[in-house]
């Protein structure tokens, strides 16, 4: 049986890297290892263990670019965590779980109309869930939401983190494209952490076709093993280029040009012109990807092609046992796409990944 903590042990985020917008000077953000006070729990609440938090491009976002939490630093970012129950609400304590990137509120109108992923009470650890993040020792979290790993199947607690958000964002943005078996899918950011999910959950949920684009050749090699049917390198092309390459696909494959659902996302400005390019008559792009670029397009066209555009945000803690179904019965690999490392190597993790994307999530493992 785990034992209670006196203190959270925690690796905090005491400031962001900020940039002084007259003289353009650059502060470098700041990790520090803490201890703070383990809080009351309320009676919904539990403390979890945590096993292991994966490093998304979201807390680098926090770190480096600017991006504002929603609780103001000093705070503990991290919001991919898998762990154990060790206090609280007694009929959790002891189990294996995995917490939600995104916890609905339950009682506001979004949630109460199946809309909970994009509640406006939500809370997110390392973001808006007080100091309490995942790069930590342990977590306090609501229980309601945790999704339980009953039978892990020998595979290590902690790459269970990447169900939470790498895994679970493309289900929702498949189920927000009303993906059903027999659609033909692109997605544009194939090898990235939640991208190759999208491709990998896509084909898993049936689609026939799944077309990746992305630039790093290892990566889209990658894609090909594990549910991709083909791959265009976007390296040095512009969107029409690329279109010309995947209507030439289509015309070989003997596939429609009509009814593709586009999976975007990069959330750069050439991610999304390349999705503007590609939507066609009835298709569906699919915004998963965050960006701050302004993209020109005719929205008229969507008329013209009863096309739809559509954004999509985090997912609903209802999906979670589902994912992690998938990733149990091999319908998607989470093994070859999780690496794990020391958490006291928190501030050079995040330095390598923010300058050159990992091959695979790299999931921080507790060494406090
Ligand atoms: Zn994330
Ligand atoms: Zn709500």
């Amino acid at each position: 049986m785990a034992k209670i903590p006196d203190k959270i042990q925690t690796w905090q985020m005491v400031q962001p890297t900020t940039k002084n917008k007259e003289t353009g000077e650059v502060t470098p953000g700041k990790l520090e290892k803490k201890e703070i006070a383990v809080p009351e729990l309320a009676p919904d609440d539990v403390l979890v263990e945590v096993a292991g938090c994966g490093v998304c491009h979201t807390d680098l976002g926090y770190f480096y670019d600017g991006v504002p939490t929603v609780s103001k630093p000093p705070l503990t970012l991290g919001h991919e965590i898998s762990g154990t129950v060790v206090a609280g609400d007694e009929k959790w304590i002891g189990k294996e779980v995995i917490i939600p990137a995104v916890m609905p509120c339950r009682k506001c109108i979004l949630c109460k109309t199946g809309r909970g992923n994009r509640c406006l009470d939500q809370k997110m650890p390392g973001n808006s869930l007080g100091l309490y993040g995942g790069f930590s020792s342990h977590i306090p979290v609501p229980s309601i939401d945790l999704c339980e790993v009953k039978d892990r199947a020998g595979i290590p607690l902690s790459h269970f983190a990447v169900i939470a958000d790498a895994a679970t964002t493309p289900y929702q943005a498949a189920v927000r494209a009303d993906l059903k078996p027999g659609d033909n899918v692109v997605v544009i950011g194939i090898t990235g952490g939640v991208g190759q999910y999208v491709g990998q959950i896509t084909k898993a949920l049936g689609a026939k076709t799944v077309i990746g684009i992305a630039r790093n050749k290892e990566k889209l090699e990658r894609a090909l093993k594990f549910g991709t049917d083909f791959c265009i390198n976007s390296t040095d092309k512009d969107a029409r280029a690329i279109s010309t390459e995947f209507r030439s696909y289509c015309k070989e494959k003997g596939l429609p040009n009509t009814g593709w659902k586009i999976f975007e996302v990069t959330g750069t400005k050439t991610g999304q012109e390349i999705a503007l390019t590609l939507l066609g008559f009835v298709g569906k792009l699919i915004v998963v990807g965050f960006g701050l670029a302004k993209t020109e397009y005719a929205i008229g066209r969507l008329m013209a092609f009863d096309a739809d555009i559509i954004g999509t945000w985090g997912c609903l803690p209802e999906y979670y046992p589902i994912v992690l179904d998938m990733a149990l019965n091999g319908k998607i690999n989470m093994e070859e796409f999780v690496e794990t490392r020391p958490m006291s190597t928190i501030a050079e993790t995040f330095a390598e990944a923010h300058k050159v994307p990992p091959m695979k999530r790299i999931v921080l493992e507790p060494d406090f």
